[in-house]
């Protein structure tokens, strides 16, 4: 058994080097390419449970999960056989099944929307929710948050532009001004920002998006009513209340982040995105809401929306049987490990002396590197998730890796957790943190 460190890497660092050959930095979404953190990418052969198996045979407790949909494990026996049998039915077939009746059914008792339609990822989900929140209200302007991630949507990848109540430039080349232009971004959990742009703008906006509580700049949830302001504010101008729970939805708790504070009583979301868990490990996510909203789509109105995996019969399969086997014990189970799991990083991290932060919602969490040279009691918006330390992150998580734990390899991210993360996997993790903490000690 050669030492946590030795590691054998080489058909993973064969195959990237193959993949950059034929594909742009050699993974098909950014993040996974470890540029953050260095070094090479395992790839990955099979998984189960809570275990990762790379290409070189190693194993390692996966805190990634897929980046949210994974909250039963891996290969889950239930899932897999009715993914098979679905399977054996034919992969898809362009027509109405009752899976997805059956799926949107389930969604429809679990949160607070009352219309659901399916797509194949969350990035068509919020696409799909602003072009309907722009058709319903005859308004163009859309508020988003800096930090908040809802997708590839070309109006949502904007920076804050030069003010407050200024708007947006676009985040990365290849969208053009022109869709950012109705885009405003504010920063997070400030009140005063989002009263003055509905002070100047509020007649021109048509929708104001959130992710329920933030899982893009790690974990920042937000301060007690804020949702309820934000719902309130938007309604008082005519405008919908867009809360995208991709992430959140069925993983923060059992119905979603969306009443997380507890202060959901006589507010709900006029549209919500959904994605990750509903999909079971398959691509599938849906938008959903008010009936008068919902029913304006295609082809009950004349808002257009299509696509053609859309409620693919094997991806609703999964979702469904997820769905199913997500019971209150579930997120009980889940939400322990993430504590455990949360606890025993912050005190490695405090017993080494590196300054941290661990925020969490529900059965999400996230550790904060925070900088020393610009410290934080919380971290409350893009700006204080920006100021972290990240050489030490990089340290940590490769420290962590090499001892057989697969964290995020990047810092703004959540560590995900399932019910399928038994005790053996917790005290795997448990003992890798000391080790990693003195890694990332030493770069500072
Ligand atoms: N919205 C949120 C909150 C997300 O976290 C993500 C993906 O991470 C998306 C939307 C986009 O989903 P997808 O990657 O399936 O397009």
């Amino acid at each position: 058994m050669p030492a946590p460190t030795e590691r054998p890497t080489a058909r993973s660092a064969d195959l990237f080097a193959r993949a950059g050959a034929v594909t742009p930095g050699g993974v098909n979404s950014p993040v996974r390419a470890f540029g953050a953190v260095g070094g090479t990418p395992r790839f990955i052969a099979s998984a189960e449970g809570a275990w990762l198996t790379d290409v070189d045979g190693n194993r390692y407790v996966d805190l990634v999960g897929s980046w949210g949909p994974m909250l039963l494990g891996h290969a889950h026996p239930e899932v897999i056989a009715a993914v098979q049998a679905a399977v054996a039915r034919g992969t898809s077939y362009g027509t109405p099944t009752e899976t997805e009746v059956l799926l949107a059914e389930e969604i429809v008792a679990r949160t607070p929307v009352e219309r659901v339609r399916f797509t194949s990822s969350g990035t068509e989900a919020t696409m799909s929710a602003i072009r309907l929140a722009r058709g319903a209200t005859g308004r163009d302007v859309v508020v988003k948050f800096a930090g908040c991630y809802h997708g590839h949507v070309d109006a949502l990848l904007a920076s804050a532009g030069s003010g407050l109540a200024t708007f947006a430039v676009p985040g990365t080349p290849g969208v053009p001004q022109s869709a950012t232009d109705l885009t405003l971004v504010l920063p997070y959990n400030d009140r005063a920002a989002v009263e003055k742009v509905f002070a100047e703008h509020g007649e021109r906006i048509a929708c104001l998006v959130t992710e329920a509580v933030p899982g893009n700049m790690g974990v920042v949830p937000p301060e007690p009513g804020f949702n309820r302001f934000l719902a309130e504010t938007c309604r008082a101008h005519g405008a919908l209340f867009v809360s995208d729970e991709v992430m959140t939805g069925f993983r923060a708790t059992r119905q979603g982040g969306w009443g997380l504070d507890g202060a959901h009583e006589g507010w709900v979301p006029d549209l919500m995105t959904f994605g990750k868990v509903m999909g079971g490990g398959l691509p599938a996510a849906a938008f959903g809401g008010r009936a008068d909203v919902m029913s304006l789509l295609s082809p009950q109105g004349p808002v257009y929306q299509a696509g053609t995996l859309s409620g693919n019969p094997v991806a609703t399969t999964a979702g469904l049987t997820t769905l199913r086997l997500a019971t209150d014990e579930v997120y009980e189970r889940v939400g322990t490990v993430a504590s455990t799991i949360a606890e025993a990083a912050s005190a490695a991290l405090a017993a080494e002396g590196v300054p941290h932060l661990v925020q969490s919602a529900g059965t999400m969490f996230s550790v904060f590197l925070t900088d020393p040279a610009s410290p934080r009691s919380a971290v409350r918006d893009f700006d204080d998730a920006q100021a972290q330390h990240l050489p030490a992150y990089a340290a940590f998580f490769h420290a962590m890796l090499d001892a057989g734990v697969h964290l995020p390899p990047s810092a703004y991210e959540v560590w995900f957790c399932s019910a399928a993360h038994d005790d053996a996997a917790v005290s795997h993790v448990l003992e890798a943190l000391p080790g990693a903490a003195r890694a990332a000690a030493a770069t500072y």
